[in-house]
Parts: C-alpha cells; sequence; structure tokens
C-alpha cells in the first residue's frame, strides 16, 4: 500500500466532522479580522483532535497554531475563514437571495478552504501517529486574507521561521497544481488636507483637498502609459469632502490598491504613485499624508513541491462529482454568460468543453492560460517557506470570484466533496515531504534559488501593526 492510499483513508475516517465544520463556518460569516467565533470553532476542533495550541499568532486574536508530532521537518498547513462584505446569499439555490440584505457572506469559499486545511493537518498528525516517524505537522488558521495581508504579519512576526514547508489550496472551479502567480499588492491611503472657505463669497481663501485627490488621480491615470502592462492600480474615494458643494472641501482621502508583478516592481510604482500625490498637494497648496494599511508580495512557485503535488492530484483523479451534483452546477450555469464560462477555460489554457458543469477532470501540468490574477497573503509565506497550493474544483465551471454564486454553493455535497479531494493532495503531498529527505533537500534547493536572485523585503512598514479589531458582544 503506498503512503497516498494510507493517508487517504485517514482523511475519509474524518469527513463527515469536517464537512460540518466548514457548514458552521458558513453559517457564521465573519470579514476580515473579526473572526471570532469562526476562529474558535477552529480552536475547538484542534482541541478535540489533540494538537498543542497556541493562539494569538502574531498578536493577532483571530490566528491560531495547532500542532502535533516530533522532530523531523515541520510541514505547516494554512487555513482561511474570512468572509467578504455584501455577499451573503442563501446556500443550495440558483437565484440571488440574500440570508441578510447586505449582509456578510463565504463569496470565496474560505468555510472550505480552513476546514480542509484541518482535515489535512489532522490526518497527517494521525500518519504520524500511526508510523511513529519523525515529523510536526502545524495548522495555521490565518484571518484576513481578504484585503488584510493576515499572513504577511504573520511572517513578520516569524510564525514561519522555523517552518520547513507551507501547504495551502483554495476552493476554485477546476483541480490543478496552483499557478503561482500572483501580483504583489499594496494598499495605501492619501489624506488630504486643505483650508475650508464660502465656495462662492471666498473662493480665493480656500484649499480644496477635494481638488488635490481628482489632480492625484488624474496623474496616476496618465501615469498607466508608463507602467508595465501587467500592473493594475485601482482606488476608491474615502472621503470626498462632504456633500456641501457650496464649501471649499478642506480634507479628502483616497486608498489606492497598487498591484505589480512583482515585489520589486511594486516597491518603485508604489514610490511613483506618491510623487503624483506630493505633486498634487503642491499644486493645490494642501498636504498630504501617505499611511500603508497593508501590502502583500507576490508568490514564489515550487517545481519538485508542484511536481510532487501533481502526482498525488494526478493518482486521486477528478473529484467524484455525481449526476446531482452536475445537475446543481448546471443551474449555477444558467446564471452565468457564456463569457464567464469561456474565460475560465482561457484563464486556465484548455480548450473548451460542452455539457460540462464540474470540472471532471485534472487540469495537466504545466498548462498555462492567460494570467488573469489577483492578489494572496500566501505569496508572503512562499518568500520565507517552499510554498505549495492546489486548487480543486468545488463550484460550477465558469463561477467568478468573489460572487453569491460562491456563497451558494459553499455547503453543496460537491463543496464538501472538493474539499475532502484538497484535503487529500494536501495531506498526501505533506507525507511525501516528511517521508523523501530528497525531496524536501530540492524544495529547499529550489527556494533558495528564488530568493536569492531578489531577496525578501516585508512590503508592510515596519510601524504598521495588523488592523486587528474587538471581538464583538455577540462572540464573547
Ligand atoms: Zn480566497
Amino acid at each position: 500500500m503506498q503512503n497516498s492510499e494510507i493517508i487517504w483513508e485517514l482523511v475519509d475516517a474524518k469527513r463527515q466532522p469536517f464537512e460540518a465544520l466548514s457548514d458552521r463556518v458558513w453559517g457564521m460569516p465573519e470579514i476580515a479580522y473579526t473572526e471570532y467565533r469562526s476562529v474558535g470553532e477552529h480552536i475547538a476542533m484542534l482541541k478535540e483532535q489533540g494538537f498543542r495550541i497556541t493562539e494569538n499568532v502574531a498578536g493577532i486574536p483571530t490566528a491560531v497554531m495547532g500542532e502535533a508530532g516530533e522532530g523531523g521537518p515541520v510541514i505547516a498547513i494554512l487555513g482561511e475563514y474570512d468572509a467578504l462584505p455584501g455577499l451573503s446569499q442563501e446556500a443550495g439555490i440558483a437565484e440571488p437571495k440574500p440570508v441578510e440584505a447586505g449582509g456578510h457572506g463565504h463569496g470565496c469559499g474560505h468555510n472550505m478552504l480552513g476546514s480542509a486545511a484541518l482535515l489535512a493537518a489532522t490526518a497527517v498528525k494521525d500518519w504520524l501517529a500511526r508510523t511513529g516517524r519523525p515529523g510536526r505537522v502545524r495548522y495555521f488558521g490565518c484571518p484576513a486574507e481578504e484585503g488584510g495581508a493576515a499572513k504577511a504579519f504573520m511572517v513578520r512576526a516569524g510564525a514561519f521561521d522555523d517552518v520547513d514547508v507551507a501547504i495551502s489550496w483554495h476552493p476554485a472551479s477546476m483541480t490543478k497544481v496552483d499557478d503561482a502567480l500572483s501580483l504583489a499588492n499594496t494598499r495605501m491611503d492619501f489624506q488630504f488636507t486643505g483650508r475650508a472657505s464660502h465656495a462662492a463669497a471666498a473662493p480665493h481663501l480656500g484649499r480644496s483637498a477635494l481638488d488635490a485627490v481628482e489632480l492625484m488621480n488624474v496623474g496616476v491615470n496618465y501615469m498607466r502609459e508608463h507602467m508595465p502592462s501587467d500592473a493594475r492600480i485601482h482606488y476608491a474615494y474615502l472621503d470626498a469632502g462632504g456633500i456641501a458643494p457650496n464649501v471649499v472641501q478642506a480634507s479628502a482621502k483616497v486608498r489606492y490598491a497598487i498591484r505589480a508583478r512583482d515585489l520589486a516592481g511594486m516597491l518603485e510604482l508604489n514610490e511613483r504613485v506618491k510623487k503624483i500625490a506630493e505633486g498634487a498637494a503642491l499644486m493645490t497648496e494642501t498636504t498630504v499624508s501617505i499611511s500603508i494599511m497593508s501590502a502583500v508580495s507576490n508568490m514564489l512557485g515550487n517545481t519538485p513541491l508542484e511536481d510532487a503535488m501533481f502526482k498525488n492530484i494526478d493518482r486521486l483523479g477528478p473529484v467524484p462529482f455525481d449526476a446531482a451534483d452536475k445537475a446543481y452546477a448546471a443551474k449555477i450555469q444558467a446564471t452565468l454568460g457564456p463569457a464567464d464560462i469561456l474565460n475560465d477555460y482561457r484563464k486556465t489554457g484548455i480548450a473548451p468543453r460542452e455539457n460540462t458543469p464540474l470540472c471532471d477532470f485534472v487540469v495537466p501540468q504545466g498548462t498555462r492560460g492567460v494570467p488573469m490574477i489577483g492578489s494572496t497573503d500566501v505569496a508572503d509565506v512562499s518568500w520565507k517557506v517552499p510554498t505549495i497550493q492546489a486548487r480543486v474544483a468545488t463550484h460550477a465551471i465558469g463561477t467568478p470570484g468573489h460572487s453569491w454564486q460562491i456563497t451558494a454553493q459553499g455547503k453543496a455535497p460537491a463543496a464538501h466533496k472538493g474539499m475532502v479531494h484538497a484535503a487529500k493532495i494536501m495531506a498526501a503531498t505533506a507525507v511525501d515531504v516528511i517521508s523523501d529527505e530528497t525531496l524536501l533537500a530540492r524544495a529547499k534547493k529550489d527556494h533558495q534559488e528564488r530568493v536569492t536572485r531578489t531577496p525578501y523585503v516585508c512590503p508592510i512598514p515596519a510601524d504598521v501593526k495588523p488592523p486587528i479589531k474587538p471581538r464583538p458582544a455577540a462572540a464573547a
């Protein structure tokens, strides 16, 4: 019997309570840094399974670490459980219908992400106990993936200093090894301060902070022509200076998200955007204060780990969806446009298939599509230690990210099958690393080569602390 078959049996033996955990977390959607109830559920499960628990990782009350095993290599399995604002949605239907109007929802599937990661860690713990092999597995419950960069703060605090390899996954429409493509991303706020005055009676005495923001945006929009084509810049007004057009706006605030293909490119772009802000302040005789809210790096791949994970995906095969799973996914697909579905194939790099509501195949290794990519804080872990992620089918092909359709599919039988499949892939890869010293050595060598080319700098300034939120009274 191969190691992978033993570990898959161990995953299957405990799937039911972890599917239930995923469903409970789905039912208590909490956004960045407020995941008190969700982390409470994960801590309770870690206790039940007999892990040694460290709460408050990196000073973040909604982060937790559970460890098992002795000696040997240290394998981190990363989980998440944060939800998204505005994506409240009833489960199991195929029309938009919020559980709570304007409420939060698991529109990125992190309820499954965390539960499958904890299931994988539990199976590895059980495998270590059964085989008596040296090795440690650590489950990291990581909050605030959505815009909160918690893992970057955790890396900065040293949470991964003695970890050998990190493994994670993300719910997806197709099953594959993750491409390890993500953009470095900074969220930066620009607070402009001017002088109020009567806009008709004394306009010459006013200095408009709103003008400054508008000029800054114009400047950045002109810069777009002269920046790398794969960089992305977006902005949102946090404060437009009030609702009175007859008062010169003394205060205005804009938040920028600045994304680039790599860390060094992003740091360069950040400085150019800052110069434009300073120019806008100079033009308008206002002042500007600039603060970084959060930042993450770009993802680094790891060829030996990608090969090892793909072997497990290939051996395990596609997620075993049945006719009922496909029928529900087809209803979800009916809510999408043909462009959504084609786009999914295009970015994956495979030819579109007819009558395939759910991924009943494995995307071959090395398939490269059109990179249409966002950002993730798993990337900062990937600069610290060799890191590998799977993407496993849990929802209909074509389902857009961060959508009501993901929330709707988040506790369907297909979601449960996908998360158990993901746990098997992660656990088997962890066991491979523990059992094969040469794999670990190759993974480390590959990582070393990537980070010596451009050494890691934490993209978050040293004085910026994680924006932790107080425990709400209801979660006390
Ligand atoms: Zn996500």
